[in-house]
């Protein structure tokens, strides 16, 4: 089975439409969210209504927290971060905030899980940046593969249960999970790239062959920079998805 996996979307309809539309011509039959589908971007509406259609599993990220006032305090948000929270504060309707309140913060597929931050302490949405944070995760990891996102930045992490800390990591659009019993992977941001390439990032994962694709889906970045400003959200915001950073 094709799984598509969708990293941090912050809002951004048109970088998930064409990753939408990049899963249906890859066959992909299920999709997951590693969560922050809102902040930042000027759409999480659409995007909560689009995700909602797509039957996907979502977990809860920390902008989605910020966006429904838990687990996270503004105070540790950048300036674009606070700002972009309570402007997306303002704009959700009753039903949306519902939606994100039902979020878990970790699900537990048959083979894989898929939190947004780490699975110790998940509540706390750290950042897996190196092999040895890495490490921590692939310990408390129940089942073969964790997904993960947050940092936006694509990424594997790869371990066998003998040598647990002996991590190994890659950067490659293609991750051969088959050689490894215990994988983590970020897979980027669907909706704020920041690996100096504006596409759009997603994985899809091939459970008969084992293998995790990188794809990067081109998108009306234009649009959504200026739905942004549009907005009167911060212009750095809009300029960021130009560039990928
Ligand atoms: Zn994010």
């Amino acid at each position: 089975m094709k799984i598509g996996i969708l990293g941090d979307v912050h809002a951004n309809i048109e970088a998930l439409d064409a990753v939408l539309a990049s899963f249906v011509r890859d066959g992909v039959e299920k999709v997951l969210s590693v969560g922050d589908l809102v902040g930042y971007g000027a759409d999480p509406g659409p995007v909560i209504a689009r995700i909602r259609e797509a039957g996907a599993v979502v977990v809860l990220g920390n902008h989605d927290a910020a966006a429904i006032e838990t687990l996270v305090d503004l105070a540790y948000f950048n300036v674009f971060a606070r700002s972009s929270a309570l402007w997306t504060r303002k704009v959700l309707q009753d039903e949306e905030r519902n939606f994100l309140r039902s979020l878990p913060l970790v699900h537990i597929d048959d083979s894989f899980v898929v939190v947004h931050g780490s699975l110790d302490r998940p509540e706390e949405f750290n950042y897996i940046q190196t092999t040895r944070d890495a490490e921590t995760t692939l310990r408390n990891l129940e089942k073969r593969v964790c997904f993960v996102g947050h940092s936006h930045i694509p990424v594997g992490f790869l371990a066998n249960s003998e040598a647990p800390d002996r991590v190994e990591y890659t950067f490659g659009n293609s991750i051969d999970l088959s050689r490894f019993d215990r994988a983590l992977v970020n897979v980027g941001s669907v909706g704020q790239p920041r690996d100096e390439d504006p596409r759009a990032v997603a994985a899809v994962y091939d459970t008969a062959t084992d293998i995790v694709t990188m794809k990067r889906v081109a998108y009306d970045v234009d649009r959504a920079a200026g739905k942004i400003l549009a907005a009167g959200l911060p212009r750095v915001l809009a300029e960021r998805l130009r560039f990928g950073v």
